[in-house]
């Protein structure tokens, strides 16, 4: 047994270490001739996506342009509250460019101001070709909700109304959608169409969301159909397969009064609210 006296915490670190052989004494400099300790590497830090997505948000200006359409329109989206709130709503007014009234409701929304922790993106239109001439499709008559990069078809090629274009992701307006969503990673979409009148049910995650906006815009709540065959392509299918966030469709009634579009841009407000957990 070897003895070793020691006062107080250091000195008794060290008797234990004496004891153990070890040497926790700070390292004298390097003789000449002796290579120098290697240096400690730093510890890599794991960045998630939505770390990445935090990051990105923070640095984003309120007012973007996300893209350009077929003929050279900006797509323009806009930030209200702090770019550093955690949890983000984004409503797009309109994808097709003959349902003009989601933009109406847009446009309410700039005069809101969103709750604490919560920043609102809106998007006017993501079709300015469509809405210049008051036609559903772009400008290369593509029908952008069947364009999306999940479950594209084909199959529904002939019918002009809802041409998918020649594979998916093929139009700009698209493309700018994909890759703004991907950086902005919104933990709830609301995309307004006309003028089916109710609320998409979706299936699974989304459901709870469609449910409360239905609720919020005292619509109905139905699985609304894709009047082209089984849905394929669509943005909120493509959104909603990739990311851990809810994209809900919203068809909105033929008419929106002034007082209507304003009552739609409240309620729809106050769901994005719920995305915010409750103070403990
Ligand atoms: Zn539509």
């Amino acid at each position: 047994m070897v003895l070793v006296r020691a006062t107080g915490i250091r000195g008794t670190v060290l008797a234990v270490a004496t004891v153990l052989g070890l040497s926790l004494l700070p390292a004298g400099p390097a003789r000449a001739g002796e290579p120098l300790p290697a240096p400690t590497p730093p510890t890599p830090t794991a960045r998630t996506i939505d770390d990445v997505a935090r990051g990105w948000r923070a640095a984003a200006p309120a007012t973007l342009v996300v893209g350009r359409s077929v003929q050279g329109r900006p797509i323009v989206a806009h930030r209200q509250g702090p770019a550093t709130a955690p949890y983000v709503l984004l409503v797009l007014g309109q994808m097709h460019g003959s349902e003009p009234r989601g933009r109406d409701v847009v446009r309410a929304m700039g005069a809101l101001a969103p709750p604490a922790q919560l920043q609102v993106w809106t998007i006017p239109t993501m079709n300015p070709d469509g809405a210049a001439r008051g036609r559903r499709t772009n400008a290369r008559g593509v029908d952008l909700n069947r364009n999306f990069p999940y479950l594209w078809s084909s199959r529904y090629s002939s019918r002009a109304l809802y041409y998918p274009g020649r594979a998916s992701g093929t139009e700009p307006e698209v493309r700018a959608m994909v890759a703004f969503l991907d950086r902005l990673r919104p933990a709830l979409i609301v995309s307004l169409h006309q003028h089916y009148t109710a609320v998409d049910l979706g299936t699974g995650k989304v459901r709870v969301w469609s449910l409360r906006l239905a609720s919020a815009m005292r619509l109905r709540s139905v699985v609304v159909p894709c009047r082209s065959g089984p849905c394929s392509g669509t943005m909120t299918a493509w959104f909603n397969h990739g990311h851990p966030g809810s994209a809900v469709t919203v068809e909105l009634p033929l008419t929106v009064s002034p007082a209507l579009a304003a009552a739609y841009a409240r309620s729809i407000l106050r769901v994005g609210a719920m995305l915010v957990p409750p103070a403990a």
